[in-house]
């Protein structure tokens, strides 16, 4: 598993703290400052799947990703390559750009919709309206595009969330992401204060979405995610199985399967230049054997298939096992528990936090 991330924005959202800026002028050095840090890092191996995520990979040219994806060639395998996500925002999704990605071989798109509702969409700051989603999403359609996945946003103040559920389900994507507008710490909204929809009414959209996704033949695979039978993110299910994956680019985070986890510096002229002179430009840490265990509790837990309890008892013994099945005995309603899994339960969803801190140790 290979992500690349694309560190470049048009404008800065308003609820946004990612690792991205305007400074688009710092492109081919970012470019080259990718290819250096594959060499550095002398990585070799199989690829199966290729996630280009942002920022706004869509900011690029096709001839940037078509190079990005050739310095994946030259050093990996990619015989076996079984997706190749690329994030795009709406107001890039030209004909050209869309027939670009396809002729390179891009499998799948994300795109960022967020919201249907144009007066969300100004309080996001977002770059485009309702009718720029639509069509775009139409267009790659059109164009031959098969795999889609739009993102939305939820706990915006406004009314709009049907509108953006009938619209996105209209279209007949393949994939949801919703996720509840969070107050980080470097956003705009954040610094002014400015907040979202209090926590009830955010769980009632959650819950909206939920039902009216389950209605429509999605699969609720994971907490934050949807897909129609067959069209699961091959990437991201990745994360949550807690696989190895390999992350080039400012902010890009790597880990090694087991105990290693590292994360390049978070600000691409920093990167650039460390990279360029070859100084240590990621920072590292070994998870213990807790970190593992509770990484392993929230992971799986969030996911549809729940937590695997052979394996659990395999990495961790079968004391720290029992005594996990132990604390989930007592949620009964929302925890579907047998000898080989623990999974959330439909009504377990709603109140994921407070199980997976019940099961941490
Ligand atoms: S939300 Fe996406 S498009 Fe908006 S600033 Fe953040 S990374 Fe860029």
């Amino acid at each position: 598993m290979i992500y690349i991330h694309v560190p470049f924005c048009r404008h800065k959202c308003s609820y946004c703290d990612f690792v991205s800026g305007t400074n688009i002028g710092l492109k081919d050095r970012y470019l080259s400052a990718v290819e250096t840090e594959m060499d550095l890092r002398m990585c070799a191996g199989e690829v199966e799947t290729l996630y280009f995520g942002g920022g706004t990979p869509s900011m690029l040219d096709v001839a940037d990703i078509v190079k990005l994806r050739k310095m994946v060639e030259a050093r990996f395998d990619v015989s076996g390559l079984v997706e190749w996500t690329v994030e795009c925002n709406p107001e890039d999704m030209s004909e050209e750009f869309l027939c670009g990605l396809l002729a390179a071989g891009v499998t799948r798109l994300s795109v960022g919709v967020q919201s249907l509702d144009d007066e969300e969409l100004r309080w996001m700051e977002r770059r485009h309206n309702g009718e720029d989603a639509l069509k775009a999403v139409l267009r790659a359609q059109n164009l031959g595009f098969d795999n889609i996945s739009c993102d939305v946003i939820f706990g915006v103040p406004g009314n709009g969330l049907d509108k953006t559920l009938d619209g996105i389900l209209a279209l007949g994507v393949q994939h949801i992401s919703a996720y509840s507008l969070m107050m980080e710490e470097g956003s705009k909204i954040t610094k002014k204060k400015i907040n979202g929809v209090c926590e009830e009414v955010s769980n009632q959209m959650y819950r909206k979405i939920v039902e009216r996704l389950r209605n429509e033949n999605f699969i609720h695979y994971e907490i934050s995610n949807w897909a129609l039978d067959g069209f699961v993110s091959r990437h991201n299910s990745g994360y949550w199985n807690g696989n190895a994956y390999l992350g080039f680019g400012p902010a890009a985070h790597s880990f090694d399967g087991s105990t290693e986890r590292r994360w390049n510096i978070g600000n691409t002229l920093k990167y650039c230049s460390m990279v360029e002179k070859n100084e240590l430009f990621w920072e590292s840490e070994t998870l213990s054997e807790s970190d593992r265990f509770n990484e392993m509790v929230m992971l799986g837990l969030r996911k549809r298939e729940g937590i695997d309890l052979i394996m659990m008892e395999e990495l961790f013994g079968s004391e720290r096992r029992d005594k996990f099945v132990r604390s989930m005995k007592k949620f009964e309603r929302f925890v579907t528990l047998d000898n080989r899994r623990c999974a959330l339960t439909e009504d377990g969803v709603f109140v994921s936090d407070m199980i997976m801190t019940e099961g941490f140790i």
